[in-house]
């Protein structure tokens, strides 16, 4: 095909038709649960095989390439599929993503942004006053919530370390404290920035995965000792494996006697702020440094779209000071409206659009009903597992993230770890259900997350029976 042909206006439309009558047809079946895999588990080789035969043909059909993508993908709208903590994307945002990546602006720049930018300052300022920050707050959007938290930290660096790190490197041997039980991207990020092992003071938790935050001060004192010197503590809220959110008001307080920098990881829990039945979870959120949100976990957003939001924007402008005299002709001002001179990227996704078109279909008014539904519904999901005595719950959750394990008449607590990763692998085999595991002080457990809506009780209900039947038949 010729290269103008390519870019054809009428074959585009034809074949944008065609797709979203695919996905439609995708959608209902998975939401009405015609479709009954939620997951079309196949090997890593046997992916492979299939996709390198399809490769091999060369050019082809394009719409049966969309057919086997969907058929073969997981299927995150299924009110099964309950495993990582992935949103499954409000139709109208997907939609919008269509619309921003043809567009393409690239962001960087003013100019390349002209739609995106002020909608990132608006969906900014939307958050900061969220969280409860003043005028004095704002932030921006970047790819992933590991990515923000390394920003993040790159600026509490720029603040708190006793030397300019970014003009002459490390001097000292820089330190942060966060529970054992964040995210591993914090522990990424700080190596990345040279903290080494070291660096990364681990807190330890109590018996709901909570830092100990009366231990922070025995920790904070040894660090020094040791000649660390500590500029941040990160809160996490909540923590991916249990959901369990730090105690933020005691990590606060400890960050303004020290006078250090106070991070909250938010990625999945910070959306508890749209909620006014849950958002005294997140109490003290309102005194950290930095905050970050992913709007692709609770709020609905197709990934990546995450929020790193500052309470002195002044801050934000610190982390990357840099001279990219093509880019950008005024280099030390602090224009929010310049994209790159605060993220990572150079080129970013159009991001803010698709957040901003839930927000103009629907209101805010549906971000809080969603957390709102989906933390009920892990409510009633505990209540479920209380009342069946073949099941065990790891902790009394306090997010949507519910850890569960199988007993049934075993009574060999040696035996539960291998009953349970057994039962796991035979539900992702089987696909009709897509849960995931984790494994927290040594015991393993069964785990979901629940992120669609449109999961109801009773979905619930039947993978408790389908896990007793596997587990009769294995043990
Ligand atoms: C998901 C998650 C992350 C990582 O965010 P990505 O957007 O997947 O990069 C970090 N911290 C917590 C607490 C999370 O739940």
């Amino acid at each position: 095909m010729p290269l103008q042909q390519a870019y054809s206006a009428a074959i585009f439309r034809q074949q944008a038709h065609t797709l979203v009558d695919m996905l439609a047809d995708y959608l209902e079946a998975a939401q009405s649960q015609a479709l009954q895999t939620v997951i079309p588990y196949r090997t890593p080789e046997e992916n492979l095989v299939f996709w390198q035969q399809d490769f091999n043909q060369g050019v082809g059909d394009v719409n049966s390439f969309f057919d086997e993508v969907i058929r073969q993908s997981t299927h995150i709208h299924h009110p099964r599929y309950m495993g990582h903590q992935v949103s499954p994307p409000l139709p109208i945002s997907a939609l919008t993503g269509l619309l921003a990546e043809l567009l393409n602006n690239g962001m960087a720049v003013y100019e390349m942004g002209l739609v995106s930018n002020p909608l990132e300052r608006i969906l900014s300022d939307l958050l900061a006053q969220k969280i409860g920050f003043d005028s004095s707050s704002g932030g921006f959007l970047t790819s992933g919530g590991t990515l923000a938290n390394l920003t993040a930290l790159l600026a509490a660096r720029a603040v708190k370390a006793p030397t300019d790190v970014w003009e002459q490197g490390t001097s000292q041997h820089l330190a942060v404290m966060v529970s054992e039980e964040a995210h591993y991207c914090i522990d990424r990020a700080a190596r990345i920035m040279g903290m080494g092992s070291k660096g990364i003071i681990k807190v330890p938790t109590n018996d709901r995965f909570q830092m100990r935050t009366e231990c922070l001060e025995e920790y904070y004192q040894k660090a020094q000792l040791e000649g660390l010197t500590v500029i941040a503590v990160i809160g996490s809220a909540c923590s991916t494996s249990t959901g369990a959110y730090d105690n933020l008001l005691a990590i606060a307080e400890f960050c303004r006697q020290h006078k250090l920098w106070f991070h909250i990881d938010g990625a999945h829990g910070g959306a508890v702020a749209f909620s006014k039945k849950y958002k005294s979870l997140v109490n003290g959120i309102e005194s950290a440094d930095s905050v970050v949100i992913d709007w692709h976990k609770m709020l609905m957003t197709p990934a990546l779209a995450t929020a790193l939001i500052f309470k002195n924007e002044k801050d934000a402008f610190k982390t990357f000071h840099q001279k990219a005299q093509y880019l950008w002709a005024n280099q030390g001002s602090e224009e929010w409206y310049n994209s790159g001179k605060r993220t990572f990227e150079c080129t970013k996704l159009m991001m803010s659009v698709k957040i901003y078109a839930i927000l103009k279909s629907y209101g805010e008014r549906i971000l809080e009903e969603n957390v709102d539904t989906l933390h009920d519904l892990a409510k009633a999901f505990v209540d479920l597992l209380k009342a069946n005595p073949l099941f065990e719950l790891a902790i009394e959750p306090q997010s949507n993230i519910v850890c569960f394990r199988y007993i049934g008449q075993e009574t060999n607590p040696e035996r539960y770890n291998t009953i349970n990763a057994t039962i796991r692998q035979r539900l992702l085999e089987d696909g009709a259900f897509y849960v995931v595991q984790t494994t927290l002080r040594d015991k393993l457990y069964l785990r979901v997350s629940l992120m669609n809506p449109l999961t109801t009780i009773n979905d619930l209900k039947t993978l408790l029976t389908t896990i007793d039947t596997i587990a009769q038949e294995i043990m």
